[in-house]
């Protein structure tokens, strides 16, 4: 990111490199914007003085709400009321909701924290969430990120960010009813009863799928009376038998195993610590769940699994089959009586991923698909108009697959399905996120992620640097870095894509 800085990490160099500038510009690039967009004259435009413009950093502050607000886990000497954090780090897939605000999730929020831990109160808790990650400098400045100075801090990161876009005052919300993890997106449908679900994935190998389901229905006239509804409701996780049939289990505190004796003295307790509670619930431990998204048009929801090449062979389930799952595959619920708040579901397999012609690697992508066609590493989604499903990736490379990141269209119904097309690829070392369709589905945004990077997989190639990148998309110009950035792609022309 920084000319002439070269790698920094703790290991070869105990950050000496970063200086507090340069960290204070890594925390104002990490976040989300909002950005107005309108088509003037066929071309999709950032209107440039919008209202609604803004930038919600690693430093805004954001509000803590619903069952962990104010407890004694989340307070610090900043915030000695446990209610406001600043900041949202490491955001990853998203959400929208019917009442017209954006969920943005924290993942990797490991990753900024440093400092010994043998100490800490709750080294363990830490450690099921592999705090402290010390990828970033930044406890070196701020003493928040470094435990021994702040041991709460981690505890108010890893959660679900709800913004407000048309409100451009309005405060973020972290809505703790949806629990801690490393959230990868946060994907939403109704209930029978309309009430909101929440699909959400927990990114790391042999962590778990959730859904959050709202204690009230979704008020269609007053969206005012929707703006808190994420503070309230129970969290679940899955859990797959090998039969085909599987159930969600209720995350509540006093029941079953979510107990006193087991260090869960309230709700805020279970919620912060959602990964050791669905531990003790015995949920399936998957392969690294990414994106979780319901097909509206069919109620289908799939769970996008990337890839767990730490698998062994005594380790595989139904739900997880390939030991060393270096490729990924794509699991497809469907909830009994068609209603997402129900507590049982049925399931099937719609594909492994991998290249199907190669018998070891035990891919099932339809006869139908060409060479071109199949991918590894899945990783977002998005569901067109028509009700067929788009998969991004990331990790496929030319070392690794042959081919770049991307995005393909999948069928998943009829003689079709598990037949799988490409639509995109990525430029050199970047990866493919945020698929989104206008409702017409004549524009489908994309997202390209870190271009430039060296093939992680090819040991021959040159580590990139801000002077030397892989590639200088998009701006193809010398001085010019690589610049991740959103397409908009349309038909020549105009109609539908696809
Ligand atoms: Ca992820
Ligand atoms: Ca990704
Ligand atoms: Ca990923």
């Amino acid at each position: 990111m920084f000319p002439g800085l070269g790698r920094q990490d703790i290991k070869s160099v105990s950050f000496a490199g970063m200086t507090r500038e340069l960290v204070d510009i890594e925390m104002a690039a990490h976040g989300g914007s909002v950005l107005e967009i309108r088509k003037v004259a066929g071309k999709w435009r950032v209107v440039a003085d919008s209202k609604y413009a803004r930038r919600i950093t690693a430093d805004t502050p954001i509000d803590l709400s619903g069952p962990v607000a104010g407890h004694a886990r989340v307070r610090t000497k900043a915030d000695p009321d446990g209610r406001q954090v600043l900041g949202t780090v490491n955001n990853c897939a998203g959400g929208v909701t019917p009442w017209g605000t954006w969920l943005t999730c924290e993942e990797n929020f490991n990753n900024y924290f440093m400092g010994d831990v043998a100490s800490h109160p709750e080294a363990d808790k830490l450690k099921r969430y592999g705090v402290p990650g010390s990828a970033y400098a930044w406890a070196k400045f701020h003493e928040r990120f470094d435990l021994s100075k702040e041991p709460n801090e981690p505890n108010r990161f890893g959660w679900v960010v709800e913004i407000d876009p048309f409100t451009p005052g309005s405060t973020p919300r972290k809505r703790t009813a949806m629990g801690r993890f490393k959230h990868e997106g946060a994907a939403g449908i109704f209930a029978a009863d309309r009430r909101w679900v929440v699909y959400q994935g927990d990114d790391e190998r042999f962590d778990y799928v959730y859904k959050f389901v709202t204690a009230r229905p979704v008020d269609p006239e007053r969206r005012e009376a929707n703006l808190n509804l994420l503070d309230e409701g129970v969290l679940h996780v899955a859990k797959f038998a090998a039969d085909g049939t599987g159930i969600w289990m209720p995350l509540i505190h006093g029941e079953g195993p979510l107990t006193q004796a087991n260090g869960f003295a309230a709700q805020a307790d279970v919620l912060i610590d959602a990964r050791r509670a669905a531990d003790l619930l015995g949920a399936t431990k998957m392969d690294r769940p990414e994106d979780v998204e319901a097909n509206p048009k069919t109620g289908k929801v799939y769970v996008i699994l990337t890839s767990n090449g730490r698998r062994k062979a005594d380790q595989v389930d139904a739900a997880n089959p390939r030991a060393d799952n270096r490729f990924g595959h794509i699991v497809e619920l469907t909830p009994d009586g068609g209603d997402h708040a129900a507590t049982t579901f049925r399931w099937d397999i719609l594909v492994r991923c991998g290249d199907p012609a190669i018998a070891a690697v035990g891919a099932t992508f339809s006869s139908q698909t060409t060479k071109d066609g199949w991918f590894g590493m899945p990783d977002n989604l998005a569901v067109d108009g028509q009700g067929r499903i788009w998969i991004s990736t990331d990790g496929n490379s030319i070392a690794k697959t042959g081919r770049n990141d991307g995005i393909w269209a999948i069928e998943t119904e009829g003689a079709g399905r598990g037949t799988s097309k490409h639509f995109f690829r990525c430029p050199a070392g970047a990866e493919m996120c945020g698929p989104y369709f206008t409702p017409d589905d004549e524009t489908l945004f994309l997202a390209v992620q870190h271009p430039g990077e060296a093939d992680e997989e090819d040991a021959s190639a040159v580590p990139a640097t801000f002077e030397a990148p892989a590639t200088r998309w998009p701006d193809f110009q010398p001085s010019m870095p690589p610049r991740p950035s959103v397409l908009a792609i349309s038909r020549k022309g105009g109609g539908r894509i696809a």
